[in-house]
């Protein structure tokens, strides 16, 4: 049984779809929840929504690739609530710049929205909000964690880490480093007993990915019809299905010496050769 009582946990990206989801659940094991978000409004609707619940929450505006901001946020957090145990990074996401138009090189595709069309400023705000927006967070809140005991990180990184998809190569490269780095952070911060873990999820219906898998009249893509027939159990995954393993790798006591891992929650996708 997760235990939370008194734990202040740092949530980034907190007012999206699958860390607002996280949040809530947290926040019934009596945690103290800090909601970082870009979008303040998102934040701090599911603050609003823990605390109407009997959980205690606040919403900061927070953007993970200022340092400076987020070292004034960590203030007011002390202030507020006292200092991280828990971290979760979880701001991320692809963006359409960043993102090719056919699945493989084709004559008829060649330079219209192909990888040679590919934003060079888009492929950068892509690898700089997975990966330095994981990176500068733990440089902030991991500080807090030094002397104490029962922390953790939890890195978010998703499928794409293990074989990259097609279309969309700077998201699946960031989040490959994220997977690295986690492993990176678990050995650096093992002296100090922290630990640090990550969830790959597979494929959950959000904001940043609604455009990849439905059309504007809402019906699903040709891409959303290879995910599911890539996944043996046939379906998106259900942002409560996450909880569980989320569960256990901040239990300090369940977990006690898990640390390095990336668990895939992903339906079966990871497993499956497609044959
Ligand atoms: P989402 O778009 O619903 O949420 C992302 C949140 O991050 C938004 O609230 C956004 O405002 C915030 N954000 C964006 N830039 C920020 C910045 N610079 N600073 C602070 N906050 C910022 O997306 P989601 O699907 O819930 O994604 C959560 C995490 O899960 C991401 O890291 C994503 O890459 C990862 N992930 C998602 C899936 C999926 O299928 N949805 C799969 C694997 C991994």
């Amino acid at each position: 049984m997760l235990d939370l009582k008194n734990k202040v946990v740092v949530i980034t990206g907190a007012g999206g779809v699958i860390c607002s989801g996280i949040a809530e659940n947290l926040a019934q094991y009596n945690a103290k929840i800090c909601l970082l978000d870009l979008n303040y409004d998102a934040a701090n609707e599911v603050a609003e929504r823990i605390n109407a619940n009997g959980g205690m929450a606040k919403a900061y505006k927070a953007n993970v690739l200022e340092k400076d901001t987020l070292i004034k946020v960590k203030e007011s957090i002390h202030a507020d609530f006292g200092t991280c145990d828990i971290l979760i990074n979880g701001a991320g996401g692809n963006n359409k710049r960043a993102t090719t138009n056919n699945e493989v090189f084709s004559n008829d595709t060649f330079l219209k929205d192909d990888f040679f069309s590919l934003n060079e400023d888009g492929v950068r705000f892509v690898f700089d909000l997975n990966f330095l927006g994981t990176f500068l967070p733990t440089q902030v809140f991991a500080q807090d964690m030094i002397g104490k005991t029962g922390c953790s990180i939890l890195n978010i990184s998703s499928m794409n880490a293990f074989t990259p998809l097609t279309k969309i190569p700077a998201y699946s490269g960031a989040k490959a480093a994220i997977s690295n780095f986690t492993e990176y952070l678990a050995t650096y911060f093992a002296p100090a007993n922290i630990r640090v873990n990550a969830i790959a999820p597979g494929f959950f219906v959000t904001k940043q990915n609604k455009d990849l898998l439905f059309d504007k009249d809402n019906n699903p893509t040709p891409r959303t019809k290879k995910i599911l027939n890539a996944t043996p159990m046939g379906r998106f995954g259900k942002v409560e299905e996450l909880f569980g393993a989320v569960n256990l790798l901040l239990s300090s006591e369940d977990a006690s010496f898990i640390t390095g891992v990336v668990i895939p929650i992903d339906g079966g996708f990871n497993a499956y050769s497609g044959v």
